[in-house]
Protein backbone atom coordinates (compact mmCIF):
# COMPACT_ATOMS: atom_id res chain seq x y z
CA UNK A 1 0.00 0.00 0.00
CA UNK A 2 1.16 3.69 -1.06
CA UNK A 3 1.25 6.10 1.14
CA UNK A 4 2.35 9.63 1.41
CA UNK A 5 3.71 11.89 4.63
CA UNK A 6 5.93 14.48 5.28
CA UNK A 7 9.93 13.16 5.81
CA UNK A 8 13.39 14.24 5.62
CA UNK A 9 14.91 13.49 2.72
CA UNK A 10 17.51 10.12 2.27
CA UNK A 11 20.26 9.57 0.23
CA UNK A 12 20.41 6.81 -2.53
CA UNK A 13 23.28 5.63 -1.02
CA UNK A 14 24.52 5.05 2.88
CA UNK A 15 27.85 6.16 1.92
CA UNK A 16 26.51 9.88 1.83
CA UNK A 17 27.99 12.55 4.13
CA UNK A 18 23.73 12.97 5.51
CA UNK A 19 24.04 9.03 6.58
CA UNK A 20 27.03 9.16 8.29
CA UNK A 21 25.06 12.71 10.03
CA UNK A 22 22.60 10.79 10.91
CA UNK A 23 24.44 8.11 12.73
CA UNK A 24 26.73 10.08 14.79
CA UNK A 25 23.51 12.04 15.91
CA UNK A 26 21.58 8.75 16.91
CA UNK A 27 24.81 8.11 18.85
CA UNK A 28 25.27 11.35 20.64
CA UNK A 29 21.65 11.86 21.67
CA UNK A 30 21.39 8.51 23.13
CA UNK A 31 24.91 8.89 24.79
CA UNK A 32 23.78 11.86 26.09
CA UNK A 33 20.25 11.46 27.03
CA UNK A 34 19.79 7.94 27.50
CA UNK A 35 21.21 4.76 29.73
CA UNK A 36 21.55 2.43 27.18
CA UNK A 37 24.87 3.44 26.92
CA UNK A 38 27.07 5.28 29.77
CA UNK A 39 29.58 7.43 28.15
CA UNK A 40 32.14 6.06 30.87
CA UNK A 41 31.73 2.55 29.84
CA UNK A 42 34.97 1.51 28.79
CA UNK A 43 34.77 -2.52 28.72
CA UNK A 44 37.15 -5.17 28.99
CA UNK A 45 38.21 -5.31 24.95
CA UNK A 46 37.78 -8.82 23.16
CA UNK A 47 40.46 -11.23 22.71
CA UNK A 48 40.94 -10.46 19.35
CA UNK A 49 39.94 -7.25 17.68
CA UNK A 50 40.45 -6.06 13.86
CA UNK A 51 42.97 -2.72 14.17
CA UNK A 52 41.28 0.04 11.88
CA UNK A 53 44.22 2.66 11.25
CA UNK A 54 43.87 5.35 9.05
CA UNK A 55 44.19 4.02 5.47
CA UNK A 56 42.12 0.66 4.16
CA UNK A 57 45.25 -1.23 4.02
CA UNK A 58 46.04 -1.07 7.71
CA UNK A 59 43.72 -3.49 8.83
CA UNK A 60 45.22 -6.12 11.24
CA UNK A 61 44.64 -8.83 13.94
CA UNK A 62 44.98 -7.11 17.70
CA UNK A 63 45.27 -8.85 20.58
CA UNK A 64 44.56 -6.26 23.53
CA UNK A 65 46.52 -7.64 26.55
CA UNK A 66 43.59 -6.70 29.19
CA UNK A 67 42.71 -3.28 27.70
CA UNK A 68 39.58 -1.67 28.01
CA UNK A 69 38.33 0.94 25.42
CA UNK A 70 35.15 1.13 23.24
CA UNK A 71 34.53 -1.02 19.81
CA UNK A 72 31.99 -1.83 17.04
CA UNK A 73 30.44 -5.04 16.49
CA UNK A 74 29.58 -6.35 13.13
CA UNK A 75 26.15 -8.66 12.83
CA UNK A 76 26.49 -10.21 9.81
CA UNK A 77 24.91 -13.66 7.60
CA UNK A 78 28.31 -15.31 6.10
CA UNK A 79 26.26 -16.94 2.96
CA UNK A 80 28.32 -19.53 1.23
CA UNK A 81 31.66 -19.75 3.69
CA UNK A 82 34.01 -20.65 0.79
CA UNK A 83 33.82 -16.90 -0.22
CA UNK A 84 34.96 -15.53 2.95
CA UNK A 85 38.42 -14.69 4.31
CA UNK A 86 38.65 -16.24 7.59
CA UNK A 87 41.47 -16.33 10.08
CA UNK A 88 43.13 -19.60 10.54
CA UNK A 89 46.40 -21.26 12.50
CA UNK A 90 48.09 -20.73 8.97
CA UNK A 91 46.85 -17.24 8.80
CA UNK A 92 47.06 -16.17 12.37
CA UNK A 93 50.45 -14.80 12.27
CA UNK A 94 49.99 -12.87 9.20
CA UNK A 95 47.31 -11.50 10.13
CA UNK A 96 48.94 -9.99 13.08
CA UNK A 97 50.58 -7.77 10.95
CA UNK A 98 47.93 -6.60 7.92
CA UNK A 99 44.69 -8.34 6.37
CA UNK A 100 44.62 -7.51 2.82
CA UNK A 101 41.98 -5.37 2.49
CA UNK A 102 40.87 -6.54 -0.71
CA UNK A 103 40.51 -9.66 0.07
CA UNK A 104 37.65 -8.87 2.43
CA UNK A 105 34.22 -9.46 1.61
CA UNK A 106 32.65 -6.66 1.12
CA UNK A 107 30.62 -6.16 3.94
CA UNK A 108 33.47 -6.40 6.27
CA UNK A 109 35.39 -3.82 3.95
CA UNK A 110 32.23 -1.46 4.49
CA UNK A 111 32.37 -1.98 7.73
CA UNK A 112 35.69 -1.18 8.68
CA UNK A 113 35.10 1.97 6.81
CA UNK A 114 31.94 2.76 8.94
CA UNK A 115 34.58 2.00 12.03
CA UNK A 116 36.83 4.68 10.87
CA UNK A 117 34.21 7.29 9.69
CA UNK A 118 33.17 6.71 13.35
CA UNK A 119 36.18 7.63 15.37
CA UNK A 120 36.66 4.17 15.99
CA UNK A 121 39.81 1.80 16.11
CA UNK A 122 38.57 -1.24 16.68
CA UNK A 123 36.12 -3.49 15.20
CA UNK A 124 34.99 -7.12 15.59
CA UNK A 125 34.36 -9.44 13.25
CA UNK A 126 33.86 -13.14 13.86
CA UNK A 127 35.17 -14.86 11.51
CA UNK A 128 38.63 -12.97 11.69
CA UNK A 129 38.62 -12.48 15.21
CA UNK A 130 38.09 -16.67 16.56
CA UNK A 131 40.92 -18.82 14.92
CA UNK A 132 38.40 -20.71 12.67
CA UNK A 133 39.82 -24.19 12.85
CA UNK A 134 40.97 -24.05 16.61
CA UNK A 135 38.09 -26.23 18.13
CA UNK A 136 39.67 -24.39 21.64
CA UNK A 137 39.52 -21.14 20.45
CA UNK A 138 36.03 -21.50 19.22
CA UNK A 139 34.73 -22.82 22.15
CA UNK A 140 36.28 -20.26 24.45
CA UNK A 141 35.73 -17.39 22.21
CA UNK A 142 31.64 -18.96 21.50
CA UNK A 143 31.20 -18.48 25.24
CA UNK A 144 32.29 -15.22 25.16
CA UNK A 145 30.35 -13.63 22.41
CA UNK A 146 27.31 -12.39 24.13
CA UNK A 147 29.21 -10.46 26.15
CA UNK A 148 31.08 -9.06 22.96
CA UNK A 149 28.05 -7.77 21.76
CA UNK A 150 26.72 -6.10 24.85
CA UNK A 151 29.48 -4.36 25.16
CA UNK A 152 30.41 -3.66 21.87
CA UNK A 153 30.19 0.63 21.59
CA UNK A 154 27.36 -0.31 18.37
CA UNK A 155 26.82 -2.94 16.37
CA UNK A 156 26.38 -2.59 12.78
CA UNK A 157 24.08 -4.82 11.69
CA UNK A 158 23.84 -5.92 7.57
CA UNK A 159 20.12 -6.62 7.84
CA UNK A 160 19.29 -7.20 4.61
CA UNK A 161 21.83 -8.67 3.18
CA UNK A 162 22.13 -12.38 2.79
CA UNK A 163 25.47 -13.03 2.31
CA UNK A 164 29.00 -11.42 3.56
CA UNK A 165 30.07 -10.35 -0.15
CA UNK A 166 26.51 -8.29 -0.51
CA UNK A 167 27.98 -4.98 1.24
CA UNK A 168 26.13 -2.39 3.19
CA UNK A 169 27.50 0.97 1.19
CA UNK A 170 25.75 0.48 -2.33
CA UNK A 171 22.77 1.99 -3.77
CA UNK A 172 19.60 1.93 -1.93
CA UNK A 173 16.57 -0.48 -3.89
CA UNK A 174 13.57 2.05 -4.43
CA UNK A 175 14.64 5.00 -3.06
CA UNK A 176 14.78 7.39 -6.20
CA UNK A 177 16.42 10.92 -5.82
CA UNK A 178 14.33 13.66 -4.65
CA UNK A 179 12.50 15.88 -7.07
CA UNK A 180 10.72 19.41 -6.63
CA UNK A 181 7.17 20.16 -7.37
CA UNK A 182 6.87 23.83 -8.04
CA UNK A 183 3.38 25.91 -7.39
CA UNK A 184 1.88 29.02 -7.12
CA UNK A 185 0.12 30.52 -4.05
CA UNK A 186 -2.53 33.16 -4.39
CA UNK A 187 -0.66 36.13 -4.19
CA UNK A 188 1.52 34.75 -6.78
CA UNK A 189 4.82 33.44 -4.77
CA UNK A 190 6.25 30.44 -6.27
CA UNK A 191 6.61 27.80 -3.47
CA UNK A 192 8.87 24.77 -4.29
CA UNK A 193 8.40 21.31 -2.43
CA UNK A 194 10.49 18.18 -2.30
CA UNK A 195 9.28 15.02 -3.16
CA UNK A 196 10.84 11.46 -2.93
CA UNK A 197 9.46 7.71 -3.91
CA UNK A 198 11.08 5.23 -1.27
CA UNK A 199 10.12 2.06 0.28
CA UNK A 200 9.14 2.31 4.16
CA UNK A 201 9.71 0.26 6.32
CA UNK A 202 7.10 -0.09 10.00
CA UNK A 203 8.64 -2.65 12.80
CA UNK A 204 5.34 -3.51 14.36
CA UNK A 205 6.74 -6.15 16.75
CA UNK A 206 10.10 -7.30 18.50
CA UNK A 207 10.08 -10.29 16.00
CA UNK A 208 9.33 -8.56 13.51
CA UNK A 209 11.41 -9.94 9.92
CA UNK A 210 13.92 -7.02 9.06
CA UNK A 211 15.75 -9.30 6.17
CA UNK A 212 17.58 -12.12 6.04
CA UNK A 213 19.73 -11.35 9.77
CA UNK A 214 16.26 -12.07 11.53
CA UNK A 215 16.09 -15.23 10.04
CA UNK A 216 19.49 -17.07 11.70
CA UNK A 217 20.26 -18.53 14.62
CA UNK A 218 23.07 -16.57 15.54
CA UNK A 219 21.73 -12.97 14.92
CA UNK A 220 19.19 -13.35 17.58
CA UNK A 221 21.57 -13.14 20.50
CA UNK A 222 23.70 -11.00 18.24
CA UNK A 223 20.66 -8.22 18.51
CA UNK A 224 18.76 -9.08 21.83
CA UNK A 225 22.23 -8.25 23.67
CA UNK A 226 23.43 -5.07 21.79
CA UNK A 227 22.91 -2.30 23.59
CA UNK A 228 22.94 0.20 20.13
CA UNK A 229 22.18 -1.71 16.73
CA UNK A 230 22.56 0.45 13.31
CA UNK A 231 20.61 -1.68 11.03
CA UNK A 232 21.67 -1.47 7.01
CA UNK A 233 18.29 -2.07 5.24
CA UNK A 234 18.14 -2.18 1.33
CA UNK A 235 15.97 0.97 1.25
CA UNK A 236 17.44 2.87 4.31
CA UNK A 237 19.10 3.07 7.95
CA UNK A 238 17.71 2.30 11.21
CA UNK A 239 18.75 3.18 14.36
CA UNK A 240 17.93 1.21 17.34
CA UNK A 241 18.15 1.52 21.45
CA UNK A 242 16.65 0.52 24.62
CA UNK A 243 14.95 4.15 24.05
CA UNK A 244 14.58 4.49 20.25
CA UNK A 245 14.01 2.90 17.12
CA UNK A 246 13.90 5.63 14.21
CA UNK A 247 14.57 5.81 10.47
CA UNK A 248 17.10 8.02 8.42
CA UNK A 249 14.34 10.01 7.66
CA UNK A 250 13.47 11.12 11.10
CA UNK A 251 10.33 9.11 11.81
CA UNK A 252 9.85 6.74 14.40
CA UNK A 253 8.98 3.55 12.52
CA UNK A 254 8.18 1.76 16.05
CA UNK A 255 8.98 2.57 19.76
CA UNK A 256 10.45 0.68 22.78
CA UNK A 257 7.77 -2.09 22.90
CA UNK A 258 8.70 -2.98 19.77
CA UNK A 259 12.35 -3.02 19.59
CA UNK A 260 14.30 -6.45 20.91
CA UNK A 261 16.88 -4.59 22.37
CA UNK A 262 14.47 -2.14 24.69
CA UNK A 263 12.24 -5.49 25.14
CA UNK A 264 15.24 -7.81 26.32
CA UNK A 265 16.48 -5.43 28.41
CA UNK A 266 12.54 -4.63 29.93
CA UNK A 267 12.07 -8.38 30.25
CA UNK A 268 15.09 -9.17 32.01
CA UNK A 269 14.45 -7.04 34.63
CA UNK A 270 11.18 -8.12 34.72
CA UNK A 271 9.69 -11.69 34.32
CA UNK A 272 13.40 -13.47 32.85
CA UNK A 273 11.81 -16.89 32.96
CA UNK A 274 9.30 -15.39 30.42
CA UNK A 275 12.06 -13.78 28.48
CA UNK A 276 13.74 -17.16 28.27
CA UNK A 277 10.80 -18.98 26.83
CA UNK A 278 10.41 -16.24 24.75
CA UNK A 279 13.39 -16.22 23.45
CA UNK A 280 13.74 -19.55 22.85
CA UNK A 281 10.76 -19.95 20.83
CA UNK A 282 12.10 -17.04 18.47
CA UNK A 283 15.17 -18.36 18.30
CA UNK A 284 13.97 -22.05 17.36
CA UNK A 285 12.54 -20.87 14.52
CA UNK A 286 15.25 -19.48 13.01
CA UNK A 287 17.77 -21.36 10.85
CA UNK A 288 21.04 -22.90 12.18
CA UNK A 289 24.08 -23.61 9.24
CA UNK A 290 25.35 -26.23 11.63
CA UNK A 291 23.17 -28.49 14.23
CA UNK A 292 25.65 -28.22 16.65
CA UNK A 293 25.65 -24.80 17.12
CA UNK A 294 21.92 -25.23 18.06
CA UNK A 295 22.55 -24.16 21.99
CA UNK A 296 26.10 -22.33 21.90
CA UNK A 297 24.35 -19.77 19.42
CA UNK A 298 22.01 -19.07 22.03
CA UNK A 299 24.73 -19.07 25.18
CA UNK A 300 25.14 -15.79 25.26
CA UNK A 301 21.49 -15.15 26.22
CA UNK A 302 21.59 -18.02 28.26
CA UNK A 303 24.42 -16.96 30.24
CA UNK A 304 22.96 -13.25 30.94
CA UNK A 305 20.06 -14.89 32.16
CA UNK A 306 22.03 -16.86 34.61
CA UNK A 307 23.45 -13.64 35.47
CA UNK A 308 20.34 -11.96 36.17
CA UNK A 309 18.45 -14.95 37.70
CA UNK A 310 21.60 -16.99 39.70
CA UNK A 311 19.34 -20.51 38.23
CA UNK A 312 21.33 -23.46 36.94
CA UNK A 313 21.23 -24.09 33.20
CA UNK A 314 20.09 -27.53 31.82
CA UNK A 315 20.70 -28.07 27.95
CA UNK A 316 18.60 -24.55 27.04
CA UNK A 317 15.99 -25.40 30.47
CA UNK A 318 16.82 -24.16 33.55
CA UNK A 319 16.59 -26.46 37.14
CA UNK A 320 14.33 -23.95 39.41
CA UNK A 321 11.72 -23.85 36.48
CA UNK A 322 12.53 -27.62 34.92
CA UNK A 323 8.94 -28.93 34.61
CA UNK A 324 7.20 -25.78 33.26
CA UNK A 325 10.13 -25.94 30.71
CA UNK A 326 9.85 -29.55 29.90
CA UNK A 327 6.68 -28.97 28.83
CA UNK A 328 7.76 -27.62 25.36
CA UNK A 329 5.60 -28.19 22.27
CA UNK A 330 7.39 -29.01 18.57
CA UNK A 331 5.69 -27.33 15.80
CA UNK A 332 6.33 -26.80 12.35
CA UNK A 333 8.72 -29.91 11.93
CA UNK A 334 7.01 -31.48 8.87
CA UNK A 335 8.62 -28.44 6.91
CA UNK A 336 12.47 -29.90 7.97
CA UNK A 337 13.29 -32.02 5.42
CA UNK A 338 14.54 -35.44 7.03
CA UNK A 339 15.81 -33.52 10.31
CA UNK A 340 19.30 -35.37 11.90
CA UNK A 341 18.06 -37.43 14.46
CA UNK A 342 20.07 -36.29 17.16
CA UNK A 343 21.40 -33.07 17.65
CA UNK A 344 23.59 -32.55 20.84
CA UNK A 345 20.93 -32.68 23.77
CA UNK A 346 19.14 -35.01 25.44
CA UNK A 347 15.57 -35.76 24.24
CA UNK A 348 13.69 -33.76 26.97
CA UNK A 349 15.87 -30.75 25.72
CA UNK A 350 13.90 -28.65 22.81
CA UNK A 351 17.71 -28.63 21.62
CA UNK A 352 17.21 -31.94 20.69
CA UNK A 353 15.29 -31.39 17.63
CA UNK A 354 14.66 -29.37 14.86
CA UNK A 355 12.24 -26.42 14.24
CA UNK A 356 10.30 -24.01 16.08
CA UNK A 357 9.10 -24.57 20.16
CA UNK A 358 6.70 -23.44 22.06
CA UNK A 359 5.79 -23.41 25.71
CA UNK A 360 2.29 -24.85 27.16
CA UNK A 361 2.59 -23.46 30.61
CA UNK A 362 2.92 -20.26 29.53
CA UNK A 363 -0.56 -19.86 28.05
CA UNK A 364 -2.47 -21.69 30.94
CA UNK A 365 -2.92 -21.21 34.58
CA UNK A 366 -1.49 -24.29 36.32
CA UNK A 367 -4.09 -25.37 39.28
CA UNK A 368 -2.16 -28.83 39.73
CA UNK A 369 1.26 -30.07 39.69
CA UNK A 370 1.62 -33.71 39.60
CA UNK A 371 5.52 -35.10 38.86
CA UNK A 372 8.30 -34.49 41.29
CA UNK A 373 11.94 -34.23 40.21
CA UNK A 374 14.45 -36.28 41.79
CA UNK A 375 17.49 -35.84 40.45
CA UNK A 376 19.11 -34.33 37.44
CA UNK A 377 23.09 -34.75 35.79
CA UNK A 378 23.62 -32.86 32.32
CA UNK A 379 27.23 -32.76 31.27
CA UNK A 380 28.00 -29.67 29.52
CA UNK A 381 31.69 -29.27 27.86
CA UNK A 382 34.73 -27.49 30.18
CA UNK A 383 34.69 -23.58 29.79
CA UNK A 384 31.36 -23.70 28.36
CA UNK A 385 28.34 -24.19 30.50
CA UNK A 386 26.02 -22.72 28.46
CA UNK A 387 27.20 -25.05 25.17
CA UNK A 388 26.53 -28.00 23.80
CA UNK A 389 25.24 -30.80 26.02
CA UNK A 390 25.26 -34.68 24.86
CA UNK A 391 23.86 -36.61 27.91
CA UNK A 392 21.44 -35.59 30.46
CA UNK A 393 19.57 -37.73 32.78
CA UNK A 394 16.55 -37.09 34.76
CA UNK A 395 15.15 -38.63 37.31
CA UNK A 396 11.41 -37.95 37.81
CA UNK A 397 8.55 -39.55 39.61
CA UNK A 398 4.55 -39.03 38.42
CA UNK A 399 1.11 -40.29 37.15
CA UNK A 400 2.04 -42.55 34.16
CA UNK A 401 -0.50 -44.07 32.25
CA UNK A 402 0.46 -46.98 29.41
CA UNK A 403 -0.86 -45.67 25.81
CA UNK A 404 -0.71 -47.24 22.45
CA UNK A 405 0.64 -45.06 19.74
CA UNK A 406 -0.74 -45.64 16.33
CA UNK A 407 0.03 -44.28 12.86
CA UNK A 408 -1.55 -45.88 9.73
CA UNK A 409 -0.34 -43.48 7.37
CA UNK A 410 -3.33 -41.27 7.34
CA UNK A 411 -2.81 -37.42 7.05
CA UNK A 412 -5.05 -34.59 8.28
CA UNK A 413 -6.73 -31.49 6.51
CA UNK A 414 -3.33 -30.04 6.48
CA UNK A 415 -1.59 -32.93 4.68
CA UNK A 416 0.41 -33.81 8.31
CA UNK A 417 0.57 -37.17 9.67
CA UNK A 418 -2.45 -38.47 11.71
CA UNK A 419 -1.02 -39.99 14.86
CA UNK A 420 -3.44 -41.60 17.66
CA UNK A 421 -2.92 -42.24 21.34
CA UNK A 422 -4.55 -44.32 22.83
CA UNK A 423 -5.50 -45.40 26.19
CA UNK A 424 -8.21 -47.94 27.83
CA UNK A 425 -11.05 -46.21 27.22
CA UNK A 426 -10.37 -43.60 24.50
CA UNK A 427 -7.59 -41.52 22.58
CA UNK A 428 -6.04 -38.64 23.70
CA UNK A 429 -7.64 -35.80 21.64
CA UNK A 430 -4.07 -34.04 21.27
CA UNK A 431 -0.91 -35.81 20.76
CA UNK A 432 2.30 -33.32 19.32
CA UNK A 433 4.78 -35.75 17.92
CA UNK A 434 8.28 -33.92 18.74
CA UNK A 435 10.07 -35.18 15.20
CA UNK A 436 8.56 -37.88 12.48
CA UNK A 437 8.35 -41.09 14.77
CA UNK A 438 9.34 -44.68 14.45
CA UNK A 439 8.91 -47.90 16.13
CA UNK A 440 11.44 -50.31 17.78
CA UNK A 441 11.62 -53.54 19.23
CA UNK A 442 13.61 -55.14 21.60
CA UNK A 443 13.75 -58.10 24.83
CA UNK A 444 13.09 -57.10 28.13
CA UNK A 445 15.87 -57.70 30.02
CA UNK A 446 13.74 -58.38 33.13
CA UNK A 447 11.15 -60.22 31.93
CA UNK A 448 12.28 -61.59 28.95
CA UNK A 449 8.92 -59.83 27.06
CA UNK A 450 9.30 -57.58 23.57
CA UNK A 451 8.20 -54.09 23.79
CA UNK A 452 7.38 -52.97 20.84
CA UNK A 453 8.13 -49.19 21.30
CA UNK A 454 8.02 -45.50 19.49
CA UNK A 455 11.31 -43.55 19.15
CA UNK A 456 12.25 -40.70 17.11
CA UNK A 457 13.03 -40.75 13.32
CA UNK A 458 14.69 -38.69 10.79
CA UNK A 459 12.89 -40.21 8.00
CA UNK A 460 9.55 -39.78 6.88
CA UNK A 461 6.54 -40.77 9.02
CA UNK A 462 5.81 -44.96 8.66
CA UNK A 463 2.69 -46.67 9.98
CA UNK A 464 3.69 -47.70 13.66
CA UNK A 465 1.87 -49.37 16.60
CA UNK A 466 3.85 -48.82 19.47
CA UNK A 467 3.62 -48.79 23.31
CA UNK A 468 4.42 -45.47 25.06
CA UNK A 469 4.10 -43.84 28.03
CA UNK A 470 2.34 -40.64 28.90
CA UNK A 471 3.27 -38.61 32.27
CA UNK A 472 1.16 -36.16 33.38
CA UNK A 473 2.17 -32.95 33.92
CA UNK A 474 -0.10 -29.78 34.80
CA UNK A 475 -3.76 -29.76 35.12
CA UNK A 476 -4.81 -26.14 34.22
CA UNK A 477 -7.48 -23.94 34.36
CA UNK A 478 -7.77 -23.06 30.79
CA UNK A 479 -11.07 -21.33 30.48
CA UNK A 480 -13.51 -21.78 27.86
CA UNK A 481 -14.03 -19.00 26.68
CA UNK A 482 -13.18 -18.27 23.05
CA UNK A 483 -11.41 -21.68 22.10
CA UNK A 484 -14.49 -23.38 23.30
CA UNK A 485 -16.71 -20.79 21.27
CA UNK A 486 -14.63 -21.70 18.43
CA UNK A 487 -14.05 -25.50 18.77
CA UNK A 488 -17.25 -25.90 19.97
CA UNK A 489 -15.23 -27.94 22.39
CA UNK A 490 -13.75 -28.22 25.91
CA UNK A 491 -10.56 -26.79 26.93
CA UNK A 492 -7.65 -29.23 26.82
CA UNK A 493 -6.81 -28.91 31.30
CA UNK A 494 -4.41 -32.17 31.15
CA UNK A 495 -1.02 -31.89 29.81
CA UNK A 496 1.84 -34.72 29.83
CA UNK A 497 5.60 -35.55 27.95
CA UNK A 498 4.98 -38.55 25.93
CA UNK A 499 8.02 -41.37 26.29
CA UNK A 500 9.57 -44.00 24.56
CA UNK A 501 11.23 -47.33 25.89
CA UNK A 502 14.85 -47.39 25.76
CA UNK A 503 16.33 -50.47 25.02
CA UNK A 504 18.90 -52.20 27.15
CA UNK A 505 17.96 -50.39 29.95
CA UNK A 506 15.08 -51.01 32.36
CA UNK A 507 12.90 -47.82 33.51
CA UNK A 508 14.80 -45.54 30.53
CA UNK A 509 13.17 -43.68 28.67
CA UNK A 510 13.24 -40.82 25.88
CA UNK A 511 10.79 -38.62 24.75
CA UNK A 512 8.63 -38.85 21.80
CA UNK A 513 6.09 -35.70 21.93
CA UNK A 514 3.37 -34.05 24.27
CA UNK A 515 -0.50 -35.05 24.91
CA UNK A 516 -3.15 -32.60 25.79
CA UNK A 517 -6.62 -33.97 27.23
CA UNK A 518 -9.74 -32.53 28.57
CA UNK A 519 -11.00 -35.47 30.74
CA UNK A 520 -8.99 -35.09 34.11
CA UNK A 521 -9.78 -38.63 35.64
CA UNK A 522 -6.64 -39.46 33.53
CA UNK A 523 -4.77 -38.39 36.39
CA UNK A 524 -6.27 -41.52 38.23
CA UNK A 525 -6.28 -43.65 35.87
CA UNK A 526 -2.35 -43.65 35.70
CA UNK A 527 -0.26 -44.77 38.91
CA UNK A 528 2.85 -43.36 40.42
CA UNK A 529 6.28 -44.32 38.48
CA UNK A 530 9.54 -43.75 38.81
CA UNK A 531 11.35 -42.79 35.35
CA UNK A 532 15.12 -41.99 33.93
CA UNK A 533 14.75 -39.66 30.71
CA UNK A 534 17.58 -39.15 28.87
ZN1 LIG B 1 19.71 4.96 23.60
Amino acid sequence: MSTVGTCREISTNPSNPECLHFIRSCLAECSDNHQCFEPTHCPRLPRRLLHIGRQNNDVSLHEPADEHGVYAILSYCWGPTLDNLKTTLATLESFEKTIPYAKLPKTVQDAVVITRKLGLQYLWVDALCIIQDSHSDWEVEASKMGGYYENAFVTIAATSSERAAEGLLKDRVGVLPAKPIFFHEKDGKRVKIMTQQRKRVLWPTPLHDLGPLSSRAWTYQEHALSRRMLHFLESELLFECQEKLISEDGNPIGDNQTSLISHFRRTLGTSPQQLWRFSTTAYSQRNLSFVADKLPALSGVASRLQQATGFHYLAGLWKETLLEDLLWTSWGWEEYDKPPLVLEAPSWSWASIHGGVAFQAETTEVLHIYPRILSVTCQSPPGNPFGKCGHGRIEITGPVLEMELIFNGDVDDFGLPSYKLDYDGGSVPLFSPDTSLDETTFLDRGSGATVRTAKRSSEPPVPIAAKVWCMWFFGTDQKPTEMKSFFDEEPLSLHGIVVGRVSGESEVYSRVGTASARDMQLVSQASEQRISLI
